[in-house]
């Protein structure tokens, strides 16, 4: 759907050079004399509002625009003749997003309007998830404390001797001052500011260099950009808002107006992590299992189905067990479902800490579990089966009542492994397996894990049973 723009002007030919400009670009737009007139539209809701000034202090212009029925996030651009660095000033603390004088070329207006929109959708997103996430039931995040941010300054020589001294006064920030080749070290590294303010020469190529590199880099790909730019020289600043600048300044701006342009741009690339955060979020909701916290089924299938997939560049295979807790419904039936709760919680716990970082254990059904351990050879299957087997039973697991609860589990271990890797094992006779084929599926390891569980049911239960595939 094409964005809808508001053009407010008191003077006509403002107005229809303006939205033919717009218009050309394929926006939708509407035009009015002034603020007043937009109450008079009910449902406009434009997402984004150009207003022409002729001298009357910004101020007090958008109060008039936030008056007249508009939703208070919609940004706001002004344009006039006189857009000396004290106006521009104004405007901005008044709430304005930008002001840029009337003889600007369209393309870089344009080029702005871009820019404005893109972050308004972003906010926008920001502020559904955030209501999808409450209504799915988890707290908002808590409010990040704004801490003092690093903001790199990055100055080609000879440019702005000035600036680092105009901008620590009025930064409330960590700022440090880099060369373009620091710049590129520390992004390389991660050691990424959390913004940058870039000053190039005219003739230099700095801004071809670290803008395109900024945003390809992991680290610095989110952190936003200021281009500062001699004063009049349209060509850079439409170059850098093409490059992906985030917002650019005239090199007669105070360090007043960079801190706020700065301090916004921060805004908002804290509310494009907290989104990200939310995403992240929802995945492993998505994933995992509430009770124990540990992965759950569906995950489980996938990774299980991606290991498969995978080129296999070991010797080894990869192990699958399924952990199967012994009696439970007993458990459920004498001392309650809240025990029984507590008994799986505790059970995930006593497995996620006897294994390692890289294996995976996942709640698979009501008390049983899933364990995978990837390129493990046969024989470490087997151990780590074993400890798996006396970590659940090693403590009965106590109630707060003092009561404590035996627990025990039957094991079932799949081995899907090389004929290589076994080969050697089955000579010292070691473990009773035949030989597997290389690369088997791990429906037929989970296959085999399973009747392996069986088998340990029959024997006796709280044991661990091996079989190959
Ligand atoms: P076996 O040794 O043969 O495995 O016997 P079992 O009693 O463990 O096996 P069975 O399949 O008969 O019973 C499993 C029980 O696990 C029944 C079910 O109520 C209980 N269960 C499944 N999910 C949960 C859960 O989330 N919480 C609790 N408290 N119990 C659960
Ligand atoms: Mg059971
Ligand atoms: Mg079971």
């Amino acid at each position: 759907m094409p964005k809808c723009l508001l053009i407010i002007d008191s003077v006509p030919t403002n107005r229809i050079r303006l939205a033919a400009a717009l218009e050309a670009a394929h926006y939708d737009v509407v035009a009015v004399e002034a603020p007043q007139h937009v109450l008079r539209m009910p449902g406009l809701s434009p997402d984004l509002v150009l207003c022409g000034l002729h001298q009357e202090p910004p101020l007090r212009a958008l109060h008039a625009i936030k008056t007249a029925g508009l939703s208070p996030e919609t940004p706001v651009i002004f344009l006039d003749a006189d857009a000396s660095p004290l106006r521009r000033l104004q405007a901005l603390k008044a709430g304005a997003r930008e002001f840029m004088s009337r003889k600007i070329p369209d393309a870089l207006l344009l080029a702005r309007v871009r820019g404005l929109l893109r972050e308004g959708e972003a906010e926008r997103e920001c502020a559904r998830r955030r209501m999808t996430a409450n209504s799915f039931g988890f707290a908002d995040a808590p409010a990040a404390f704004d801490a003092p941010a690093r903001v790199a300054c990055v100055i080609s020589p000879g440019v702005a001797p000035n600036l680092p001294d105009m901008l620590a006064a009025a930064l409330p920030h960590r700022l440090d001052v880099l060369d373009m080749r620091e710049t590129l070290r520390d992004a390389a590294r991660g050691e990424d500011p959390d913004a940058y303010l870039v000053a190039p020469g005219t003739d230099d190529d700095a801004l071809d260099a670290i803008l395109p590199e900024l945003r390809m880099r992991s680290h610095s790909r989110h952190a936003p950009v200021l281009v500062l730019h001699p004063d009049g020289d349209h060509d850079m600043a439409l170059h850098a808002l093409n490059l992906g600048a985030s917002d650019i300044a005239s090199d007669t701006s105070s360090g007043d107006e960079l801190s706020l342009r700065i301090d916004e741009m921060l805004r908002r690339k804290r509310l494009r992590d907290q989104l990200r955060q939310t995403d992240e979020q929802s995945y492993r909701l998505a994933a995992t299992d509430a009770l124990t916290g540990l992965y759950n089924r569906r995950y489980a299938e996938a990774y299980l189905a991606d290991l498969m997939m995978r080129e296999h560049d070991s010797e080894q295979g990869h192990v699958v067990m399924l952990v199967d807790l012994d009696h439970f419904k007993e458990v459920n039936d004498t001392h309650g479902h809240g025990a029984g709760d507590l008994v799986l919680r505790q059970v995930a716990e006593r497995l996620r800490d006897n294994l390692r970082a890289g294996d995976l254990v996942a709640r698979y059904g009501g008390e049983e579990f899933l364990v995978v351990l990837p390129d493990a050879s046969a024989e470490e299957g087997a151990y780590t089966a074993e400890r798996l087997r006396r970590a659940v039973c090693g403590v009965p697991v106590g109630l707060e009542n003092g009561t404590d609860i035996p627990v025990t589990a039957s094991i079932g271990v799949g081995l899907g492994v090389d004929a290589a890797a076994v080969r050697p094992m089955l000579k010292t006779g070691t473990f009773d397996v035949a030989l597997a084929d290389p690369g088997v599926s791990f429906s037929r390891m989970l296959e085999a894990a399973d009747s392996a569980l069986y088998r340990a049911k029959n024997s006796g239960r709280n044991r661990v049973e091996l079989a190959n595939t």
